[in-house]
């Protein structure tokens, strides 16, 4: 298993909420796979930078492509890249301590937040910039994101969605959470329920499921009674952003109003006039993630995808021999952890459809690309070693009452590996 940073697991280190750790356990899954015979981890390996998928490929007879999808979709109107118009992307990688978003500075002080969309990293940004920052003291949030998050004077937090109520995108669990803040209220404009005649039939449709225990939590928003509050996060449905306004900083965002169309299930937001301006002090785009292309590997720049059939990544319309992909790289940025179990499944079948065509030719396999690497003079992290970094991020987590407390430059957690026992 290669990952470009020293430490493994991905979105669960970097992208998971710091006040969600439960779902991080799935990392004592990860930790029982590394204990696999045959298995070695090469952190700090960078394809593209450190090696090249041919020499990986020279390695092992199968390649496996599970590098998801780190960019993020744009809006593509005027004024996204004014400051203060900030991707969500950027605010989870800085207050998860990921190195890549370490030195990033977001401006708090504003009262009044944009968040663009409504999935659930949407519903992290709102959860995580309403929940009072002592409640964050103790979870596994960088130190550098409380001190500036104990200065945020952010007091509401529009939550738009171009689409309906039916069609929010957040999971049931994470929408209720939004209403269980404390000293914060989630507020629903009971006229924004009304459905359409194609929403109601998705609503009544036994797939809709998740959509109708939505539509329940948002009307239970909705009902409550009205308490002063310091802060709310308010729900706003069928705007889509046209523009985003500002004289040297965001100062407002214009919004288009839309009505449904199209049949249940694959309803479009057309707009309508007139447009509104809602008033706010910064902006959080959060409409998706991109895949981004692999040196080596095919890819699709309009899906932001590797093109593949059922994993097996293609070049026009013939498979890569041995090369396979999973994950959101593969089917695009959607699911959670749970969905890329099947997705995996699919890919590791072909894998094993294909065996007896791989030619039985020896590789050198972990032992050859240690070797190579290290005539490079790369600097390998290997599993005991992230297992040091593990051990010396609990260390200083525990006098600040934290899981632990993250290096989030890279020379750190290299120096941490070198100053532990051996
Ligand atoms: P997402 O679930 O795809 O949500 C994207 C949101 O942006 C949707 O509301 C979408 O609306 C909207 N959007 C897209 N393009 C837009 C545009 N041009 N203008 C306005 N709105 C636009 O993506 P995500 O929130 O980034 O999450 C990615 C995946 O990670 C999801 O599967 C999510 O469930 C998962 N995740 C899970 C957790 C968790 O389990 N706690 C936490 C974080 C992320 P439409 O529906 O109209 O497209």
């Amino acid at each position: 298993m290669l990952d470009r940073l020293p430490t493994p697991f991905g979105l669960v280190r970097g992208g998971v909420a710091p006040d969600h750790p439960k779902i991080k356990q799935v990392s004592l899954t990860y930790d029982k796979i590394a204990r696999s015979p045959g298995f070695a981890f090469f952190g700090n390996v960078e394809i593209g930078r450190t090696l090249t998928i041919e020499q990986l490929r020279g390695a092992y007879h199968i390649v496996v492509l599970a590098c998801g999808a780190s960019a993020d979709r744009r809006l593509g109107i005027p004024g996204e890249d004014l400051p203060n118009s900030r991707t969500a992307t950027e605010l989870v990688g800085w207050y998860n301590g990921h190195p890549d978003y370490r030195d990033r500075t977001f401006d708090l002080s504003g009262e009044r937040v944009a968040i663009i969309g409504q999935g659930n990293v949407a519903g992290d940004v709102a959860r995580i910039l309403a929940t009072p920052v002592d409640e964050l003291r103790r979870t596994d949030i960088t130190e550098h994101a409380l001190a500036a998050l104990a200065q945020s004077r952010i007091r509401e937090i529009f939550v738009i969605g171009r689409r309906g109520p039916a069609q929010v995108k957040l999971t049931p669990v994470e929408l209720k959470e939004l209403g269980h803040i404390r000293d914060c209220a989630a507020v629903v404009d009971g006229k924004d329920l009304e459905l359409n005649a194609a929403s109601t039939s998705e609503i009544a449709d036994p797939r809709s499921d998740e959509a109708k225990k939505n539509l329940g939590i948002l009307r239970s928003f909705a009902e409550a009674i009205a308490t002063s509050r310091h802060r709310r996060i308010v729900f706003r449905f069928l705007e889509t952003p046209v523009k985003i306004n500002g004289a040297g900083k965001v100062q407002s965002v214009t919004l288009a109003q839309n009505r449904l169309e199209g049949p249940p299930f694959a309803q479009t937001a057309v707009a309508t006039s007139p447009l509104l301006e809602l008033p706010c002090d910064i902006v959080f785009r959060s409409v998706g993630y991109k895949g981004i292309p692999l040196p080596g590997v095919g890819f699709d720049d309009r899906t932001g995808v590797i093109p593949n059939r059922r994993g097996r990544c293609l070049v026009g319309d013939d498979p890569m021999p041995g090369l396979y992909v999973t994950g959101w790289i593969k089917r695009g940025p959607s699911g959670i952890i749970g969905t890329n179990r099947a997705d995996s499944v699919e890919t590791v079948a072909s894998i094993l459809e294909d065996l007896p065509k791989i030619r039985a030719m020896p590789k050198p396999g972990a032992a050859g690309l240690r070797d190579a690497l290290a005539t490079q003079g790369a600097r390998i992290v290997g599993y005991g070693e992230w297992q040091k970094i593990d051990a010396a991020e609990r260390a200083r987590g525990q006098p600040l009452g934290k899981p632990r407390e993250k290096f989030t430059v890279v020379p750190e957690m290299i120096a941490a590996i070198d100053a532990a026992a051996p």
